[in-house]
């Protein structure tokens, strides 16, 4: 923009963080051409309901109002249940939001075409040199995965940690309010993350640890016969509702971050440049507040590339450092969970909501007296 020619922007990916960077980017700089390609056929993507809270709604509005707004305007919860092998702990939780994954980005999609980003599906290619010497400024927004991360990785220098935990992410039609279900089983500890997307579906996450997958077997099985035997493995909670797979492979999370953040003209943004992890429901908003911190960063910079790409790192960096923290204690508690025994469904509900040590025992008890209050009488 300093040369006054219109800006030319290459984003490679098409998920939150690349098509809500292309919404407010085309916003703040209406000439710019900005080109997203994205591998995937419009309207294919994978995975069933995410959610999204009010807290991490609030901080995108200011951003782009109307884009929250749709993403906020269907199922919300503002209670849920932890159970511990049957009985179940309903607590007040911050209020969320919950979208399917396929219509958040379909949402997302339509506001990037109506601001006048042009997207081009079908069209697997992480960034190249090339691209780089043709375009002001490319964006790496290609996922978890990211080949542009890897191609370039000597200057990225990533870090990726492999999660212990094993996890297969179905759906059931069986309505379940926001849920952390623990089992304790002869194969050991089983975990599901379950809540209603949308009126017909709610997500349906198993996790396991190493030792309960390999005596179930998990690593020999198809997909289908693992989504049977989850089936019958948590039939009673399932009530008989089938699980429904969509490309849903057992997964070990990877926890990425990079020491560099750009390299020449060209940065990376969402789960791409760092990820948190999918138990505490945040990946999403990450991913869009990279978007939303980027572009400020070259406003302020009047879209000069180099200086905005250095201050984008200079001011996220910290921020989202802690967050990555937060996630990392997350973590470490379901990755403790099968070699601990735990036999009290309220202290199990405590634990939960304390492990990332932003809910302190005092924010619990204000907003569940009655739980707390029952669990402290059992333990007299
Ligand atoms: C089991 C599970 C549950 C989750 N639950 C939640 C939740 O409840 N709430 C939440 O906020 N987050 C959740 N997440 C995390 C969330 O899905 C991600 O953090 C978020 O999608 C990151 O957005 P992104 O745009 O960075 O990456 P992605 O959404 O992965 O998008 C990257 C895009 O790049 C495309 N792409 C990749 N390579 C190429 C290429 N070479 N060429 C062209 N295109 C390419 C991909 O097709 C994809 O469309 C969950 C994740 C998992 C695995």
């Amino acid at each position: 923009m300093t040369s006054g020619k219109p800006m030319r922007i290459l984003v490679v990916g098409a998920g939150p963080a690349g098509l809500f960077f292309s919404i407010i980017a085309k916003r703040a700089i209406p000439t710019a051409t900005i080109h997203i390609r994205e591998r995937n056929p419009r309207g294919v993507t994978y995975g069933w309901g995410v959610a999204f809270s009010e807290s991490a709604a609030d901080a995108l509005r200011p951003a782009a109002p109307d884009v929250i707004d749709a993403l906020t305007a269907e199922t919300r919860h503002d209670r849920m249940v932890v159970s511990l092998d049957g009985v179940g702990v309903p607590v007040k939780v911050g209020r969320s939001h919950l979208n399917a994954r396929w219509s958040l980005l379909a949402i997302l999609e339509e506001f990037a075409l109506d601001a006048g980003v042009r997207i081009e599906h079908d069209c697997d290619a992480a960034v190249t040199e090339s691209d780089m010497a043709a375009w002001d400024l490319v964006i790496g927004a290609d996922g978890v995965n990211s080949q542009t991360r890897e191609r370039f990785a000597e200057h990225f220098l990533p870090s990726v940690e492999l999660g212990s935990n094993w996890l297969a992410w179905y759906g059931t039609p069986k309505p379940y309010p926001p849920s952390i279900i623990l089992q304790n089983s002869e194969y050991g500890v089983l975990m599901v993350h379950a809540s209603r997307f949308s009126a017909e579906m709610s997500n349906f996450t198993v996790e396991v640890g190493q030792e309960t997958f390999d005596r179930l077997g998990f690593a020999g099985m198809t997909e289908d016969e693992s989504r049977e035997l989850c089936e019958r493995l948590f039939s009673d909670s399932l009530d008989g509702a089938p699980l429904r797979s969509d490309h849903s492979p057992w997964f070990q999370t990877k926890f990425i971050s990079c020491a560099r953040w750009t390299h020449r003209n060209l940065v990376l943004i969402g789960d791409a440049l760092h990820t948190v992890h999918p138990s505490i429901g945040s990946g999403t908003r990450f991913a869009m507040r990279d978007a939303v911190y980027l572009t400020q960063a070259l406003d302020s910079a009047n879209w000069d590339v180099e200086v905005g790409l250095k201050e984008f790192q200079r001011v996220r960096k910290p921020v989202a450092d802690a967050f990555q923290t937060a996630a990392k204690r997350s973590i470490a508690w379901y990755e403790g969970l099968p070699s601990r025994t735990i036999t009290h469904p309220t202290k199990f509900a405590l634990e939960y909501l304390m492990r990332t040590g932003r809910v302190s025992y005092r924010d619990f008890r204000r907003e569940n007296r009655e739980v707390v209050l029952g669990y402290e009488r059992d333990l007299r």
